[in-house]
């Protein structure tokens, strides 16, 4: 069903008909699914939804317009980047406006201070290649380069580069958005000024707005430039090889090379992290989930079980690997000594270091999304926490406790602690934890998993990264903060009173326990009648 007719006109008088539509042909296109993130799962059956309309807006002063027509007739309406992010980048109400940003491609890069300026219809792959002409780069998410800078930048922006690259909420410069009352507000050094070089600004540091450690996943306003930091990399090129979908970047090996060490244990990997940390060394350093191997390997699904269901408990259980990522940033010299230092660390705690292909297939700047969900079809990462390296080693090891009473539905990883990393050299650490499963299988154990994993990090006092939008908030918030849930309401209901961005989240994933029956034997926190306003709930 489309959206009323008089708010269409007036829509498509802002950005003229070539870019709008009700075609229900049109809409269907922009259904989440089928296949990918989070697919499959009772929250994609229950809240994602076909659109109302979509509309493509080329300017931020087209983005105001549309917010406030929307306003005017009470269109729920959502921020769009590549829809990369399954059902939580769709709609969850009826007859929403997916605002589709990808004609915003505004670009400019700063060559002298190291900064560029994008628009939300930029993907990685364009900023990374102009970056990496210049001598410069920056973290891609691991679902590769295909996504929206903008989007990630405000709701995730971490991969092993972290080890070297800061927190993405630092490396977010000058930025504007347009909220959800469609007024324009401009951040950091754009708030006095065009040049957009600085993140902090004058006053209070409104980057918040944006994000905690994750995002508020499009529910505060539409973000339509941004400026964000080049970090200095190594001059020579990496050159594209393969023939899709095996393809990847070749590396100039005496300036950029991936190492793979057969750790004696996990004490022994630990070890070597905090130690490599110690040295300043590296540009990644990461353990990672141990299937991930075998997908590497494989070049079709019957290949990749034949491959991983060799393995049990025991063949894993001494099965250690560490990933390095070595990086001649000043010269070929640094990198030696690099290699030098991490090889006498490596002799130390007894490593190996196995053969290793000289190409990268996915951190630098490739799209390996397409055999992520290779195995079984849906995939979906239960938390992605930065703390420090003392909470994600024993954080992942709960985790597999957990997963095993799920297993199945979820696919065995015979209780593989996950992916660990540090951050920032060792100031931070990092943990994640990937689950896999069929969708054409019952999914109700992945649904109740995935809330479990919030009980189980309060329980045992771990930090979450999934507070707010992607958890249920009234569980989260009591927990965290303490009430976390209420600043966040609060905030929400001034900026959006009608809750018309992106509803209903951040309490989308409440909404979503409410809705389906199945949850409620797993429900035994308190929550508000919440939905469609929060006001009044507060108390
Ligand atoms: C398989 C997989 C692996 C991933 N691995 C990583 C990883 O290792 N590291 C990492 O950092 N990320 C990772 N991600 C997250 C991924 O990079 C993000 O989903 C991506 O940033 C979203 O980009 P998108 O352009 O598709 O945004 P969308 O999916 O379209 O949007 C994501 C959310 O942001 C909102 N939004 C989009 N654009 C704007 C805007 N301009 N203003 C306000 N709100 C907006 C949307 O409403 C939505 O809620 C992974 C995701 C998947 C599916």
């Amino acid at each position: 069903m489309a959206i009323v007719k008089e708010a269409y006109d007036t829509l498509e008088s802002i950005v003229g008909s070539e870019y709008i539509s009700d075609d229900p042909i049109i809409c269907e296109g922009y259904r989440a699914g089928p296949g990918g993130y989070e697919c499959g799962l009772g929250y994609e059956r229950v809240m994602a939804q076909i659109p109302g309309a979509v509309i493509l807006p080329q300017t931020t002063e087209q983005v105001q317009k549309i917010v406030k027509v929307c306003i005017r007739y009470k269109v729920p309406y959502v921020p769009y980047g590549t829809g990369f992010l399954g059902p939580r980048s769709h709609p969850h109400v009826p007859n929403a406006l997916i605002i589709h940003l990808k004609r915003m491609t505004h670009f400019e890069i700063d060559e002298k201070h190291f900064y560029a300026v994008v628009g939300p219809g930029i993907i990685y792959s364009q900023l990374q290649e102009e970056a990496m002409k210049r001598g410069a780069y920056v973290v891609v998410g691991g679902g590769g380069c295909q996504v929206s800078v903008v989007a990630n930048l405000i709701g995730d922006g971490w991969s092993p580069l972290s080890h070297r690259i800061g927190l993405p909420h630092r490396r977010i410069l000058g930025t504007e958005i347009v909220l959800p009352d469609g007024e324009l507000v401009k951040m950091g050094s754009l708030a006095y000024g065009d040049d957009p070089f600085w993140g902090d600004g004058i006053g209070p540091d409104l980057r918040g707005l944006l994000r905690g450690y994750t995002g508020l996943r499009g529910c505060l306003g539409i973000v339509t430039k941004m400026a964000l930091k080049l970090i200095p990399f190594q001059p020579e090129r990496l050159i594209p090889t393969g023939i899709s979908p095996d393809t990847g970047l070749q590396l100039p090996e005496k300036r950029i090379k991936w190492i793979n060490y057969q750790m004696p244990s996990k004490e022994a990997q630990i070890k070597a992290m905090f130690e490599i940390c110690k040295a300043e060394i590296g540009g990644a350093v990461t353990k990672v989930p141990l299937f991930w191997r075998a997908i590497a390997k494989a070049e079709c699904k019957e290949e990749f079980w034949n491959l991983w269901g060799k393995e049990n408990e025991d063949t894993i259980k001494n099965f250690h690997i560490l990933r390095i990522l070595l990086i001649g940033y000043t010269s070929e010299e640094q990198m030696q000594y690099d290699e030098n230092v991490l090889n006498d660390i490596m002799k130390e705690v007894g490593a190996k270091a196995r053969p290793t292909k000289p190409t990268d297939e996915s951190w630098i700047k490739n799209a390996d999304s397409a055999g992520m969900w290779l195995m079984c079809g849906s995939y979906i990462s239960v938390d992605f926490v930065i703390e420090t390296l003392e909470h994600a080693i024993p954080h992942g090891e709960y985790y597999a406790e957990l997963k095993n009473k799920y297993t199945p539905p979820l696919m065995p990883d015979y209780r593989d602690p996950g992916w660990f990393q540090s951050f920032e050299l060792g100031h931070q650490g990092y943990s994640e934890f990937l689950v896999y499963w069929d969708q054409d299988e019952d999914t109700t154990g992945v649904d109740h998993f995935y809330v479990e994993t919030s009980k189980m990090n309060i329980r045992n006092r771990f930090y979450t990264a999934l507070l707010g939008p992607m958890q249920p908030l009234y569980l989260t918030g009591p927990a965290y903060g303490p009430n976390y849930h209420k600043w966040l309401l609060a905030i929400k209901d001034e900026f959006d009173p009608h809750w018309l961005c992106h509803p209903p989240v951040p309490l989308a994933h409440d909404e979503f326990v409410e809705r389906a029956e199945w949850m409620k034997p797993i429900k035994d926190w308190e929550s508000p009648k919440i939905f469609p306003k929060s006001k009044g709930n507060l108390n």
